[in-house]
């Protein structure tokens, strides 16, 4: 290496050193607000839940369904995070809960900071559960809490089997996985138990919920998940 070499070399260092101290600071800045949204969260006895999949696998299809069940029974609210388009939160309007659509604009991802700004606008002393869907992404949203006390993470079975061993820190962080779409199992010959195998790999301790919301196979042991998580905060409040 010459002295040219070796001093681009040096500035490259320099320069991804900066950019993972950056990256530090945005997201300890990030787990403040996040503290602080829980906080403001829990004075109002509402339990907030982190959704997070790809695009497509079927979080407002759940969300929709869940909306339906739980209407009149627990009170839920809910942000839609998408990076465009309020078409997510117009599909859940009119299910009994208060809906705000988050836009993000060029961000693939919602912050705490943003949540913050929307949280007044949906939650009130009455509200039991919110529902946080997150923008469509298996990679940034697992690195940023909003304020929840649980992350929910999803898994379409079109999606394959391996998907957990790809995408690790979305899984490992998940307090519940939900496979969804598991009435489309045997036409896609999905090999379910190898897809248990590797979530156990990535996360051991995550609660895991196979549903298909559009026929409803598995939805009583998810609102029963729900019910108990709304109780447990009733009770504590
Ligand atoms: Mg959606
Ligand atoms: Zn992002």
């Amino acid at each position: 290496m010459n002295t040219n070499q070796r001093d681009s070399a040096e500035k490259e260092n320099d320069k991804s050193t900066r950019k993972v101290q950056v990256e530090k600071k945005v997201l300890s800045r990030n787990d403040e607000v996040a503290q602080s949204n829980y906080e403001w969260l829990s004075r109002h006895g509402t339990i907030a839940l982190n959704f997070i999949s790809s695009p497509g696998t079927g979080k407002t299809l759940l969300l929709e369904k869940t909306l339906s069940a739980l209407a009149g029974e627990i009170e839920c609210a809910v942000l839609v995070g998408d990076q465009q388009s309020d078409n997510d939160a117009r599909r859940l309007a009119d299910k009994g809960a208060r809906v705000q659509q988050i836009e993000t604009g060029s961000s693939c991802h919602l912050d705490a900071e943003r949540v913050s700004k929307f949280l007044h606008q949906v939650v009130f002393d009455t509200t039991r559960l919110l529902f946080i869907e997150n923008v469509g992404n298996l990679i940034c949203p697992a690195a940023y809490r909003l304020g929840e006390k649980y992350r929910v993470t999803l898994l379409s079975v079109p999606e394959g089997e391996d998907k957990p061993v790809k995408y690790p820190p979305v899984f490992a962080r998940a307090d519940i996985i939900i496979l969804t779409k598991v009435d489309l199992v045997e036409v896609l010959e999905f090999d379910m138990q190898a897809c248990l195998n590797n979530i156990k790999s990535i996360n051991p301790t995550a609660k895991v919920l196979q549903l298909s919301a559009k026929t409803g196979v598995g939805m009583d042991q998810w609102l029963g998940c729900l019910r108990e998580i709304a109780a447990v905060n009733r009770a504590a409040t």
